[in-house]
Protein backbone atom coordinates (compact mmCIF):
# COMPACT_ATOMS: atom_id res chain seq x y z
CA UNK A 1 0.00 0.00 0.00
CA UNK A 2 2.82 2.31 0.89
CA UNK A 3 4.57 1.54 -1.87
CA UNK A 4 1.58 2.10 -4.25
CA UNK A 5 1.11 6.15 -2.74
CA UNK A 6 4.73 6.35 -3.32
CA UNK A 7 4.64 5.67 -7.01
CA UNK A 8 1.59 7.88 -7.44
CA UNK A 9 3.02 10.87 -5.62
CA UNK A 10 6.01 10.38 -8.51
CA UNK A 11 3.28 10.31 -11.20
CA UNK A 12 2.13 12.90 -10.01
CA UNK A 13 5.41 15.28 -9.31
CA UNK A 14 6.37 14.04 -13.01
CA UNK A 15 3.44 15.44 -14.72
CA UNK A 16 3.24 18.91 -12.92
CA UNK A 17 7.30 19.02 -13.54
CA UNK A 18 6.37 18.34 -17.49
CA UNK A 19 9.69 16.11 -16.56
CA UNK A 20 12.55 18.30 -15.88
CA UNK A 21 11.59 20.28 -19.38
CA UNK A 22 11.49 24.03 -18.53
CA UNK A 23 8.09 25.45 -20.16
CA UNK A 24 8.48 28.01 -21.90
CA UNK A 25 6.11 31.44 -21.20
CA UNK A 26 3.98 32.07 -25.10
CA UNK A 27 4.63 35.40 -26.39
CA UNK A 28 2.26 37.02 -28.41
CA UNK A 29 2.70 40.07 -30.08
CA UNK A 30 -0.21 42.87 -31.24
CA UNK A 31 0.96 45.48 -33.74
CA UNK A 32 -1.01 48.05 -35.46
CA UNK A 33 -3.69 49.18 -33.13
CA UNK A 34 -4.64 52.23 -31.05
CA UNK A 35 -4.40 51.37 -27.79
CA UNK A 36 -6.88 52.32 -24.83
CA UNK A 37 -6.03 51.70 -21.00
CA UNK A 38 -9.03 51.85 -19.65
CA UNK A 39 -8.39 55.31 -17.77
CA UNK A 40 -6.69 58.07 -20.25
CA UNK A 41 -8.85 60.20 -22.23
CA UNK A 42 -6.98 58.96 -25.57
CA UNK A 43 -5.84 55.98 -27.10
CA UNK A 44 -1.93 55.56 -28.40
CA UNK A 45 -0.26 54.16 -31.00
CA UNK A 46 1.18 51.19 -29.46
CA UNK A 47 2.62 47.67 -29.86
CA UNK A 48 1.77 45.29 -27.28
CA UNK A 49 3.40 42.38 -25.67
CA UNK A 50 2.15 39.56 -23.89
CA UNK A 51 4.04 36.93 -22.33
CA UNK A 52 2.35 34.31 -20.19
CA UNK A 53 -0.55 35.46 -18.87
CA UNK A 54 0.50 39.08 -18.13
CA UNK A 55 1.23 42.13 -20.46
CA UNK A 56 5.23 42.52 -20.36
CA UNK A 57 5.57 45.49 -22.39
CA UNK A 58 3.48 48.31 -24.50
CA UNK A 59 5.23 51.07 -26.66
CA UNK A 60 5.50 51.42 -30.27
CA UNK A 61 8.54 49.44 -32.31
CA UNK A 62 8.41 46.59 -30.29
CA UNK A 63 10.09 43.84 -32.19
CA UNK A 64 8.84 40.22 -31.91
CA UNK A 65 11.04 37.61 -29.58
CA UNK A 66 11.65 34.51 -31.23
CA UNK A 67 9.01 32.09 -31.16
CA UNK A 68 6.16 34.17 -30.93
CA UNK A 69 3.10 34.98 -32.28
CA UNK A 70 2.38 38.32 -34.26
CA UNK A 71 -1.22 39.82 -34.72
CA UNK A 72 -1.75 42.42 -36.74
CA UNK A 73 -4.82 44.39 -35.16
CA UNK A 74 -5.53 45.98 -38.28
CA UNK A 75 -5.60 49.28 -37.20
CA UNK A 76 -8.53 48.48 -34.55
CA UNK A 77 -8.85 49.77 -31.32
CA UNK A 78 -7.65 47.55 -28.32
CA UNK A 79 -9.39 47.68 -25.14
CA UNK A 80 -9.51 45.86 -21.66
CA UNK A 81 -11.43 43.07 -21.71
CA UNK A 82 -14.65 43.60 -20.58
CA UNK A 83 -16.12 43.10 -16.85
CA UNK A 84 -19.95 42.76 -15.90
CA UNK A 85 -20.90 43.55 -12.39
CA UNK A 86 -23.93 41.87 -12.01
CA UNK A 87 -24.65 38.72 -13.70
CA UNK A 88 -26.65 35.59 -12.88
CA UNK A 89 -25.77 32.45 -14.28
CA UNK A 90 -27.22 30.02 -12.49
CA UNK A 91 -30.51 31.60 -12.85
CA UNK A 92 -32.79 31.41 -15.69
CA UNK A 93 -36.64 31.78 -16.71
CA UNK A 94 -37.17 33.55 -13.70
CA UNK A 95 -36.39 32.55 -9.81
CA UNK A 96 -39.06 30.75 -9.13
CA UNK A 97 -40.11 28.87 -12.08
CA UNK A 98 -37.81 27.24 -15.18
CA UNK A 99 -34.78 26.07 -12.76
CA UNK A 100 -37.61 23.68 -11.19
CA UNK A 101 -37.47 21.02 -13.65
CA UNK A 102 -33.77 20.58 -13.75
CA UNK A 103 -31.46 18.91 -10.52
CA UNK A 104 -28.13 20.94 -9.19
CA UNK A 105 -25.88 19.37 -12.54
CA UNK A 106 -28.28 19.85 -14.91
CA UNK A 107 -28.09 23.76 -14.02
CA UNK A 108 -24.52 23.92 -13.17
CA UNK A 109 -23.79 22.49 -17.24
CA UNK A 110 -26.10 25.21 -18.04
CA UNK A 111 -24.33 27.78 -16.14
CA UNK A 112 -20.89 26.82 -17.95
CA UNK A 113 -22.74 27.81 -21.38
CA UNK A 114 -23.51 31.33 -20.30
CA UNK A 115 -19.78 31.88 -18.50
CA UNK A 116 -19.01 30.76 -22.56
CA UNK A 117 -21.42 32.94 -24.17
CA UNK A 118 -20.13 35.67 -21.85
CA UNK A 119 -16.41 35.08 -22.81
CA UNK A 120 -17.12 35.06 -26.61
CA UNK A 121 -18.68 37.99 -26.39
CA UNK A 122 -15.35 40.11 -24.69
CA UNK A 123 -16.32 39.30 -21.16
CA UNK A 124 -13.10 38.16 -19.47
CA UNK A 125 -14.37 38.99 -15.88
CA UNK A 126 -17.71 38.67 -14.71
CA UNK A 127 -19.12 39.87 -10.79
CA UNK A 128 -21.75 36.85 -10.18
CA UNK A 129 -23.98 38.25 -7.61
CA UNK A 130 -26.28 35.69 -6.44
CA UNK A 131 -27.04 32.01 -7.18
CA UNK A 132 -24.74 28.96 -5.92
CA UNK A 133 -21.76 29.60 -9.04
CA UNK A 134 -19.53 28.91 -6.20
CA UNK A 135 -17.80 25.35 -7.32
CA UNK A 136 -18.12 26.55 -10.95
CA UNK A 137 -16.30 30.11 -10.34
CA UNK A 138 -13.48 28.30 -8.75
CA UNK A 139 -13.39 25.69 -11.39
CA UNK A 140 -13.32 28.48 -14.22
CA UNK A 141 -10.39 30.37 -12.04
CA UNK A 142 -8.09 27.43 -11.73
CA UNK A 143 -8.81 26.83 -15.40
CA UNK A 144 -9.97 23.63 -15.84
CA UNK A 145 -13.41 25.06 -17.19
CA UNK A 146 -13.83 27.84 -19.68
CA UNK A 147 -15.12 31.15 -18.85
CA UNK A 148 -14.33 34.75 -17.94
CA UNK A 149 -12.93 35.07 -14.26
CA UNK A 150 -15.31 34.80 -11.74
CA UNK A 151 -15.99 36.68 -8.89
CA UNK A 152 -19.50 34.85 -6.41
CA UNK A 153 -21.34 35.94 -4.09
CA UNK A 154 -22.30 32.41 -4.22
CA UNK A 155 -26.23 31.98 -2.38
CA UNK A 156 -28.06 35.46 -2.05
CA UNK A 157 -28.79 36.29 1.86
CA UNK A 158 -32.74 36.80 1.94
CA UNK A 159 -35.25 37.35 4.82
CA UNK A 160 -38.63 35.25 4.65
CA UNK A 161 -40.81 37.19 2.51
CA UNK A 162 -37.83 38.84 1.00
CA UNK A 163 -36.20 39.56 -2.61
CA UNK A 164 -34.46 36.30 -2.13
CA UNK A 165 -37.65 33.98 -0.97
CA UNK A 166 -38.01 31.96 -4.55
CA UNK A 167 -40.35 29.24 -3.05
CA UNK A 168 -44.13 28.62 -3.77
CA UNK A 169 -46.70 30.23 -1.33
CA UNK A 170 -47.93 27.18 0.43
CA UNK A 171 -43.90 26.79 1.71
CA UNK A 172 -44.60 26.86 5.63
CA UNK A 173 -41.41 29.08 7.60
CA UNK A 174 -38.03 27.90 7.26
CA UNK A 175 -38.84 24.36 5.29
CA UNK A 176 -36.88 25.06 2.49
CA UNK A 177 -37.81 24.79 -1.64
CA UNK A 178 -35.42 23.65 -4.65
CA UNK A 179 -33.93 27.21 -4.70
CA UNK A 180 -32.71 26.94 -1.16
CA UNK A 181 -32.04 23.29 -1.64
CA UNK A 182 -29.77 24.01 -4.28
CA UNK A 183 -28.07 27.10 -2.58
CA UNK A 184 -28.93 29.51 -5.06
CA UNK A 185 -30.39 31.45 -2.24
CA UNK A 186 -30.09 31.23 1.64
CA UNK A 187 -33.79 32.11 3.22
CA UNK A 188 -32.64 33.35 7.07
CA UNK A 189 -34.11 35.79 9.46
CA UNK A 190 -32.71 37.26 12.95
CA UNK A 191 -28.57 37.50 13.73
CA UNK A 192 -27.81 34.29 14.47
CA UNK A 193 -29.01 32.38 11.16
CA UNK A 194 -27.67 35.66 9.01
CA UNK A 195 -24.47 34.78 10.48
CA UNK A 196 -24.05 31.48 10.06
CA UNK A 197 -25.30 31.70 5.77
CA UNK A 198 -22.76 34.76 5.71
CA UNK A 199 -19.93 32.29 7.03
CA UNK A 200 -21.34 29.51 4.93
CA UNK A 201 -20.40 31.16 1.86
CA UNK A 202 -17.16 32.27 2.90
CA UNK A 203 -16.49 29.11 3.66
CA UNK A 204 -17.20 28.07 -0.10
CA UNK A 205 -15.37 30.49 -1.55
CA UNK A 206 -17.40 33.68 -2.24
CA UNK A 207 -15.79 36.37 -3.30
CA UNK A 208 -18.02 39.27 -1.15
CA UNK A 209 -21.71 38.76 0.22
CA UNK A 210 -25.35 39.82 -1.80
CA UNK A 211 -28.15 40.79 0.77
CA UNK A 212 -31.47 41.49 -0.37
CA UNK A 213 -31.91 44.93 1.25
CA UNK A 214 -35.63 46.12 -0.05
CA UNK A 215 -37.97 44.78 -2.26
CA UNK A 216 -37.52 43.83 -5.96
CA UNK A 217 -39.53 44.05 -8.77
CA UNK A 218 -39.92 40.50 -10.49
CA UNK A 219 -40.43 38.91 -6.91
CA UNK A 220 -43.92 37.93 -5.39
CA UNK A 221 -43.78 38.26 -1.87
CA UNK A 222 -42.35 42.02 -1.23
CA UNK A 223 -43.70 45.54 -1.73
CA UNK A 224 -40.96 47.29 -3.80
CA UNK A 225 -40.76 50.15 -0.82
CA UNK A 226 -40.09 47.73 1.60
CA UNK A 227 -36.77 47.46 3.99
CA UNK A 228 -35.54 44.01 3.95
CA UNK A 229 -32.71 42.73 6.83
CA UNK A 230 -33.14 45.12 9.66
CA UNK A 231 -30.25 46.41 10.95
CA UNK A 232 -28.83 44.91 13.49
CA UNK A 233 -28.76 41.75 10.98
CA UNK A 234 -27.43 43.69 7.97
CA UNK A 235 -24.44 45.08 10.49
CA UNK A 236 -23.57 41.20 11.60
CA UNK A 237 -23.48 40.48 7.96
CA UNK A 238 -21.00 43.22 7.22
CA UNK A 239 -19.21 42.27 10.07
CA UNK A 240 -18.52 38.88 9.09
CA UNK A 241 -17.56 40.07 5.55
CA UNK A 242 -15.24 42.22 7.39
CA UNK A 243 -13.45 39.68 9.09
CA UNK A 244 -12.68 38.24 5.20
CA UNK A 245 -11.35 41.78 4.26
CA UNK A 246 -14.34 41.76 1.99
CA UNK A 247 -17.55 43.57 1.25
CA UNK A 248 -21.41 43.41 1.32
CA UNK A 249 -23.08 44.19 -1.86
CA UNK A 250 -27.25 45.13 -0.85
CA UNK A 251 -29.99 44.92 -3.81
CA UNK A 252 -32.30 47.28 -2.73
CA UNK A 253 -34.76 50.62 -4.82
CA UNK A 254 -35.07 53.45 -2.39
CA UNK A 255 -33.82 55.86 0.24
CA UNK A 256 -34.92 54.09 3.16
CA UNK A 257 -32.84 50.50 2.34
CA UNK A 258 -30.31 52.46 1.05
CA UNK A 259 -29.72 54.58 4.52
CA UNK A 260 -30.20 51.11 6.38
CA UNK A 261 -27.49 50.18 4.44
CA UNK A 262 -25.30 52.39 4.28
CA UNK A 263 -25.48 52.75 8.70
CA UNK A 264 -24.32 49.15 8.53
CA UNK A 265 -21.37 49.97 6.24
CA UNK A 266 -22.37 47.82 2.77
CA UNK A 267 -20.47 49.50 0.01
CA UNK A 268 -22.05 48.06 -3.27
CA UNK A 269 -25.21 49.37 -3.64
CA UNK A 270 -27.08 47.57 -7.22
CA UNK A 271 -30.21 49.01 -8.98
CA UNK A 272 -31.39 52.04 -6.79
CA UNK A 273 -33.47 53.56 -9.17
CA UNK A 274 -35.98 55.09 -6.87
CA UNK A 275 -33.57 56.82 -4.37
CA UNK A 276 -32.96 60.81 -4.16
CA UNK A 277 -30.29 63.58 -4.34
CA UNK A 278 -29.47 63.51 -0.36
CA UNK A 279 -28.93 59.77 -0.13
CA UNK A 280 -26.50 60.26 -3.51
CA UNK A 281 -24.71 62.65 -1.83
CA UNK A 282 -24.47 60.57 1.07
CA UNK A 283 -22.67 57.43 -0.92
CA UNK A 284 -20.58 60.32 -2.84
CA UNK A 285 -19.14 60.59 0.60
CA UNK A 286 -19.13 57.80 1.86
CA UNK A 287 -15.34 55.79 1.32
CA UNK A 288 -15.38 53.00 -0.78
CA UNK A 289 -19.41 52.99 -1.73
CA UNK A 290 -20.24 52.44 -5.36
CA UNK A 291 -22.85 52.25 -7.58
CA UNK A 292 -23.29 49.12 -9.44
CA UNK A 293 -26.28 50.32 -12.74
CA UNK A 294 -28.26 48.43 -15.12
CA UNK A 295 -29.51 50.57 -17.68
CA UNK A 296 -30.65 48.09 -19.96
CA UNK A 297 -33.24 46.37 -17.62
CA UNK A 298 -34.36 49.22 -16.04
CA UNK A 299 -34.58 51.73 -19.06
CA UNK A 300 -34.78 50.09 -22.36
CA UNK A 301 -36.16 46.75 -21.60
CA UNK A 302 -38.71 48.39 -19.92
CA UNK A 303 -39.32 50.85 -22.61
CA UNK A 304 -40.41 48.12 -24.78
CA UNK A 305 -43.28 46.70 -22.52
CA UNK A 306 -42.91 44.17 -19.69
CA UNK A 307 -42.41 40.36 -19.79
CA UNK A 308 -45.58 38.28 -20.64
CA UNK A 309 -45.06 36.52 -17.53
CA UNK A 310 -45.40 39.43 -15.20
CA UNK A 311 -47.81 40.19 -12.42
CA UNK A 312 -49.97 43.41 -12.40
CA UNK A 313 -48.32 44.01 -9.60
CA UNK A 314 -44.74 43.54 -10.93
CA UNK A 315 -46.10 46.23 -14.21
CA UNK A 316 -46.29 48.64 -11.31
CA UNK A 317 -43.20 48.38 -9.56
CA UNK A 318 -41.60 48.15 -12.80
CA UNK A 319 -43.15 51.21 -14.55
CA UNK A 320 -42.18 53.39 -10.99
CA UNK A 321 -38.11 52.03 -11.39
CA UNK A 322 -38.36 52.94 -15.35
CA UNK A 323 -39.52 56.45 -14.47
CA UNK A 324 -36.21 56.41 -12.17
CA UNK A 325 -34.16 54.93 -14.34
CA UNK A 326 -33.92 58.59 -15.99
CA UNK A 327 -33.42 60.54 -12.76
CA UNK A 328 -30.66 58.50 -10.68
CA UNK A 329 -27.81 58.50 -13.42
CA UNK A 330 -27.46 62.32 -13.78
CA UNK A 331 -27.72 62.72 -10.21
CA UNK A 332 -24.61 60.36 -9.44
CA UNK A 333 -22.65 61.51 -12.10
CA UNK A 334 -23.00 65.01 -10.39
CA UNK A 335 -22.00 64.08 -7.04
CA UNK A 336 -19.38 61.83 -8.71
CA UNK A 337 -20.70 58.44 -6.84
CA UNK A 338 -18.05 55.46 -8.84
CA UNK A 339 -20.47 53.67 -11.20
CA UNK A 340 -19.80 50.05 -12.61
CA UNK A 341 -21.76 48.52 -15.17
CA UNK A 342 -23.92 45.41 -14.13
CA UNK A 343 -26.66 43.78 -16.91
CA UNK A 344 -28.25 41.78 -14.47
CA UNK A 345 -30.07 39.41 -17.16
CA UNK A 346 -30.85 35.98 -16.15
CA UNK A 347 -29.73 32.75 -17.84
CA UNK A 348 -29.92 33.04 -22.00
CA UNK A 349 -30.65 36.57 -21.50
CA UNK A 350 -26.67 36.92 -21.11
CA UNK A 351 -26.84 37.86 -24.87
CA UNK A 352 -27.77 41.12 -23.79
CA UNK A 353 -25.41 42.09 -21.59
CA UNK A 354 -23.07 44.31 -24.10
CA UNK A 355 -26.42 46.21 -24.47
CA UNK A 356 -26.46 46.74 -21.00
CA UNK A 357 -23.34 49.39 -21.71
CA UNK A 358 -25.21 50.70 -24.59
CA UNK A 359 -27.99 51.15 -22.96
CA UNK A 360 -26.26 54.21 -20.67
CA UNK A 361 -25.61 55.81 -23.73
CA UNK A 362 -29.29 55.37 -24.87
CA UNK A 363 -30.66 56.86 -21.20
CA UNK A 364 -31.64 60.61 -22.02
CA UNK A 365 -29.64 63.58 -20.35
CA UNK A 366 -27.53 61.61 -18.22
CA UNK A 367 -24.22 63.75 -19.48
CA UNK A 368 -21.86 61.02 -19.22
CA UNK A 369 -19.81 60.39 -21.97
CA UNK A 370 -18.55 57.07 -24.02
CA UNK A 371 -15.57 57.47 -22.32
CA UNK A 372 -16.87 57.06 -19.24
CA UNK A 373 -19.33 54.48 -19.75
CA UNK A 374 -16.43 52.41 -21.04
CA UNK A 375 -14.72 52.87 -17.50
CA UNK A 376 -17.68 51.47 -15.94
CA UNK A 377 -16.86 48.47 -18.02
CA UNK A 378 -13.50 48.10 -17.37
CA UNK A 379 -11.50 50.00 -14.87
CA UNK A 380 -13.91 51.12 -12.45
CA UNK A 381 -14.98 47.55 -12.40
CA UNK A 382 -10.99 46.53 -12.12
CA UNK A 383 -10.43 48.56 -9.12
CA UNK A 384 -13.98 47.37 -7.21
CA UNK A 385 -13.14 43.80 -7.57
CA UNK A 386 -9.86 43.99 -5.52
CA UNK A 387 -12.71 45.21 -2.59
CA UNK A 388 -12.91 40.98 -2.19
CA UNK A 389 -9.96 41.49 -0.19
CA UNK A 390 -6.34 39.48 -0.23
CA UNK A 391 -8.16 36.53 1.91
CA UNK A 392 -10.97 36.27 -1.33
CA UNK A 393 -9.64 37.99 -4.31
CA UNK A 394 -9.02 35.14 -6.73
CA UNK A 395 -6.92 37.67 -8.79
CA UNK A 396 -4.75 39.98 -6.39
CA UNK A 397 -1.50 39.29 -7.84
CA UNK A 398 -2.14 41.44 -10.84
CA UNK A 399 -4.46 44.55 -12.32
CA UNK A 400 -8.34 44.05 -13.63
CA UNK A 401 -9.58 46.07 -16.14
CA UNK A 402 -6.40 47.92 -17.82
CA UNK A 403 -3.91 47.48 -20.02
CA UNK A 404 -0.70 48.18 -18.09
CA UNK A 405 2.25 46.66 -18.40
CA UNK A 406 2.30 43.99 -15.51
CA UNK A 407 -1.97 43.79 -15.47
CA UNK A 408 -3.66 40.27 -16.35
CA UNK A 409 -3.78 39.93 -20.51
CA UNK A 410 -7.29 40.56 -20.53
CA UNK A 411 -8.00 42.51 -24.07
CA UNK A 412 -10.73 42.77 -26.96
CA UNK A 413 -9.62 44.30 -30.56
CA UNK A 414 -12.75 46.64 -31.79
CA UNK A 415 -12.72 47.50 -35.74
CA UNK A 416 -13.84 51.37 -34.37
CA UNK A 417 -13.18 52.89 -30.93
CA UNK A 418 -15.99 52.69 -28.66
CA UNK A 419 -14.89 55.17 -26.37
CA UNK A 420 -15.89 57.49 -29.19
CA UNK A 421 -19.30 55.82 -29.75
CA UNK A 422 -20.21 52.54 -27.46
CA UNK A 423 -22.83 51.33 -30.27
CA UNK A 424 -19.75 49.89 -31.67
CA UNK A 425 -20.34 47.10 -29.57
CA UNK A 426 -23.38 45.83 -30.60
CA UNK A 427 -22.45 43.71 -33.05
CA UNK A 428 -20.04 40.09 -33.17
CA UNK A 429 -18.96 41.45 -36.26
CA UNK A 430 -16.65 44.60 -34.78
CA UNK A 431 -15.09 42.05 -31.86
CA UNK A 432 -12.11 40.92 -33.67
CA UNK A 433 -10.10 39.67 -30.87
CA UNK A 434 -10.43 38.34 -27.38
CA UNK A 435 -7.63 37.14 -25.59
CA UNK A 436 -7.76 36.84 -21.61
CA UNK A 437 -5.07 35.30 -19.63
CA UNK A 438 -3.01 35.53 -22.15
CA UNK A 439 -4.65 32.76 -24.16
CA UNK A 440 -6.82 33.54 -27.45
CA UNK A 441 -10.39 33.16 -27.68
CA UNK A 442 -11.55 34.77 -30.45
CA UNK A 443 -9.40 36.37 -33.52
CA UNK A 444 -11.58 37.43 -36.68
CA UNK A 445 -8.14 39.12 -37.80
ZN1 LIG B 1 -29.69 40.81 -9.95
Amino acid sequence: MKTIKITLAFAFLALNLGFGQEKEENQILITNVKVWDGISDKTIDADVLIEGNKFKEIRTGLKAPKGSTVIDGQGGTLIPGLIDMHTHIMLWGGTTEGTYEYDAYGQGARAIKMAEMLLEMGYTTIRDIGGNSLSIARLVNEGKLQGPRIYSAGPVISQTGGHGDWGPSNEGPGEGNYQTMVRNTHVVDGVPEVIKATRWNFRNGANFIKVMAGGGVASTFDPLNMTQMNIDELKAIVEVANAYESYVAVHSYHDRSYNQALDAGVKSFEHGFLITEPTVKRMSETEGVFWSWQPYGSYTLFAGGFPEWFTPDMIEKGTAVNKGALLVPPLMRKHGVTVVLGSDMFGDEVIYARQNIVSAKEVPDTGYTDLEIMKMATSNPGKVLTMSGPGRDPYKEAKLGVIEVGAWADLNIWSEDPTKDVKVLESDDNLKLIIKDGKVYKNSL
